[in-house]
């Protein structure tokens, strides 16, 4: 089945989040214009040879000029630059919204930008795999995923339902919730996860060559699981965690008195605490697999 939710969508970024939405948008909505704009022609060719969007341009004003939709699919430290150079020429009623993965930044970098003609939904879609570009994409990224929409008090709640109706096309499932709250909750559950994997994977950097060929070799005992979320985007995740500044601090205080107290019964010979506590941590797996996030 077939919809036209919007007539034009302007994506601003179209790396793996902006080309995933607008390969969803082309199987959907054969209907709707896309129009792509990122920085290099390296990137608007791939885009071209793809026949994901309609128009591509380095531009981004000349991209949502006409759009009532515009979707800012790039890195958070790009949104104040974007934010200013769109403002001007957003059409009016248009509706803006984004998909970066700290809410609190994006809210910060760009309601101040925006004009009060446009209305503002800030989004994150919780899909994602560790690759970059438009090749990288795929129409099915957000199936079964949860997708979180942190309006604002001014944000209109028809444009909340209109987003949300973009994201259940994609197949997402959504929720809305504070801005603030969002961040905590990804802090735990994506941020923190990807920089123990930086960290580990960093020490076997570290390494001497003889052990480093080893740890290689041997990778499949857990550390390769590792190095697959430590190859995510270096300015993405850059980004992520300047973004998300307080809830990081907040949460690596928390861990690193975790990870102490288990140095600890290892260096006692505590068995008990370390099996008690593995016990506990399975309990969670369970119920990722029983909520099928898994
Ligand atoms: P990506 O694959 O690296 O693509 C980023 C896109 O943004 C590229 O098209 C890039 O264009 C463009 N871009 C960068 N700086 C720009 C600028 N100053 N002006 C215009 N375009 C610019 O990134 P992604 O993985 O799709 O992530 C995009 C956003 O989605 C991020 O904010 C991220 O937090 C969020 N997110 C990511 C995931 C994930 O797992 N990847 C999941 C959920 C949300 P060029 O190629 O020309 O540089």
């Amino acid at each position: 089945m077939t919809v036209k939710l919007f007539d034009r969508v302007a994506l601003i970024g179209i790396g793996l989040i902006g080309s995933s939405l607008a390969r969803v948008l082309r199987r959907d909505s054969p209907g709707t214009a896309i129009v792509a704009c990122a920085r290099r022609a390296e990137t608007l060719d791939a885009v071209r040879r793809l026949g994901i969007a309609d128009e591509a341009t380095d531009n981004p004003a000349a991209a949502v000029a006409g759009a009532d939709l515009v979707v800012v699919a790039t890195p958070l430290s790009a949104y104040a630059e974007i934010g200013a150079r769109i403002a001007p020429a957003l059409a009016d009623g248009a509706i803006v919204t984004d998909v970066g993965s700290v809410k609190g930044a994006a809210i910060q970098a760009l309601q101040p930008l925006l004009p009060s003609r446009v209305h503002f939904v800030p989004g994150h879609p919780v899909a994602g795999t560790e690759h970059s570009g438009p090749e990288s994409g795929f129409a099915e990224l957000f199936r079964d995923r949860w997708c979180i929409l942190t309006p604002t008090p001014e944000t209109a709640p028809e444009a909340v339902a209109k987003i949300t109706a973009l994201w259940q096309l994609a197949g997402m499932r959504v929720v809305t919730m504070v801005a603030e709250h969002h961040d905590k909750v990804l802090a735990v559950t994506s941020h923190l996860p990807h920089l123990i994997a930086y960290t580990i994977v960093g020490t076997a950097t570290e390494l001497g060559s003889d052990l480093q060929s080893e740890v290689v070799a041997y990778s499949a005992g857990g550390f390769r699981d590792f190095t697959r979320i430590a190859a995510s985007d270096p300015v993405m995740w850059r980004d992520i965690f300047l973004a998300n500044r307080e809830a990081m601090l907040e949460l690596l205080q928390r861990f690193s008195e975790d990870l102490t107290a288990l140095q600890r019964a290892i260096r006692r010979g505590d068995g008990d605490t370390l099996h008690e506590w593995f016990t506990r941590t399975r309990a969670i797996r369970r119920s990722i697999i029983e909520a099928k996030q898994a």
